[in-house]
């Protein structure tokens, strides 16, 4: 049995940090180790005592004087949009019936689905990012698609077709029986394969008919381990529009709680206007509000209110995520740069460690998969990402005044995106070789 010993600089948390020198947060190893061995982390600590516990055929890799952390978790994602990014000028509605919805009636076509995913997960692992919850087309041969390719890659992902069968062109919609037939036979044959996940995916209430959001609903209590993804409360015109629909419903969210859609494996990608009954609501069922900042910023959304939302008496679960391609990167460092500003905006800061602990084990405890991702911890699987702070001219300058591991994360939040990223280990095998001429297949 071949393992692998990792050294360099080892940073995981331990629970979310509440300043810039809450030590008692994370487990930092100037000169650490990390040992793999069929895809898990098996030891992990000071380098010596890591060292002494590999056998003599370990294959040594030295990343010093580079970072190692987990890899990081994008809790929300459109593989299907990777064409769509960059469209310009939209507000949510419009930017979907002008530029999504064309795009996605693409991957009915299942060869169309396979090259797009491949294309994806390649770009996601090149920014550092090992997990990812995904939404796919209405297809389930999209579904099928990202599956066989995040499979083929033994990454621990995330994925739903989409359901939706209104309010969009034909060619992306589905039926309330034929959304949860499929939704069914991917569960039978995906879920708890290797490490692939299944969602139900309602896309919104405006895609779905009551009857569909019912079937959601159905899906949601026959498999209560699965988790349900969709969006809430993402612009005005689009929370009037969903109140024109749903005429009898309190506000946007009592439509999801009267189907049964809330819970603590709910995901709800935006929830930037929420009333405080809906926060209050989100937070007694446990549901996780997905922060998605390039996209609220791209299409002028509004500014979700982090630390109001984790700081209220009954506070939110949430998760952050890049909403490619409303959002503008697949860096995580990226979106949490520009999650640095919206909250800024609202007049606080976020704390470089509470950021990076948020990317790892913050947003694998918001998708209840931080006994297998999101930090170092001996036992969990080796999803791991070798960050270089100084990766350019401008980021090797500024780290010749950089004196602590709080400054220098902050200058990889600020300055990094992909080039930062020297490594990325995904379930213990490198990937940087893997994906050479990945295109030409
Ligand atoms: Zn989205």
């Amino acid at each position: 049995m071949t393992s692998t010993l990792l050294r360099g600089r080892t940073l995981t948390f331990l629970r979310s940090p509440d300043s810039t020198d809450d030590h008692g947060a994370f487990r930092y190893e100037e000169d650490g180790g990390l040992l793999l061995r069929d895809g898990k982390i098996i030891a992990a600590g000071a380098y010596a005592e890591v060292a002494s516990q590999a056998g003599e055929g370990a294959e040594k890799i030295d990343h010093r004087p580079h970072l190692l952390l987990p890899g990081f978790i994008d809790a929300h994602a459109h593989f299907p949009q990777m064409q769509v990014i960059a469209s310009y000028g939209a507000e949510l509605l419009d930017w979907l019936s002008k530029y999504t919805f064309p795009e996605e009636t693409k991957f009915r076509n299942a060869q169309h689905g396979r090259r797009v995913a491949r294309l994806f997960l390649d770009e996601l692992v090149r920014h550092g990012t090992t997990t990812v919850a995904a939404y796919c087309s209405v297809h389930k041969q999209s579904a099928e698609a990202f599956f066989e390719e995040s499979h083929a890659r033994n990454m621990l992902n995330i994925a739903g077709k989409v359901m939706m069968d209104r309010n969009a062109p034909e060619g992306v919609l589905d039926t309330p029986q034929s959304g949860y037939d499929d939704t069914k036979a991917l569960i039978a044959e995906w879920h708890g394969k290797g490490r692939q996940r299944c969602a139900i995916t309602p896309r919104f209430a405006i895609t779905s008919s009551p009857e569909q959001l019912e079937m959601a609903g159905v899906l949601c209590r026959e498999h209560p381990d699965l988790h349900m993804q969709t969006h809430l409360s993402e612009n005005h015109a689009e929370i009037a529009f969903t109140q024109e629909l749903y005429p009898w419903s309190k506000d946007y969210t009592d439509i999801y709680e009267h189907y049964g859609l809330l819970g603590s494996k709910s995901l709800f990608g935006h929830c930037i206007h929420l009333s405080e009954r809906e926060a209050d609501a989100l937070s007694d069922s446990g549901s996780v509000a997905v922060f998605c900042p390039t996209s609220n910023l791209f299409l002028g959304s509004g500014l979700f209110d982090y630390q109001r939302y984790r700081q209220r008496e009954k506070s939110l679960r949430i998760a952050t995520a890049t909403d490619v391609g409303g959002g503008t990167n697949y860096s995580m460092l990226r979106t949490m740069d520009e999650g640095y500003k919206v909250i800024a905006l609202n007049g606080e800061k976020l704390n470089p460690l509470a950021s990076f602990w948020q990317m790892t084990r913050g947003n694998a405890e918001a998708l209840s998969i931080a006994n297998m991702a999101g930090t170092l911890d001996a036992g969990t699987d080796a999803d791991i990402v070798v960050l270089d702070s100084r990766a350019t001219p401008g980021m090797r300058l500024r780290m010749e005044t950089v004196e602590t591991l709080t400054e220098e994360l902050f200058l990889l939040q600020t300055l990094g995106d992909d080039r930062a990223v020297r490594e990325v280990y995904v379930a213990g095998k490198p990937t940087k070789s893997m994906m050479v001429g990945s295109e030409n297949e």
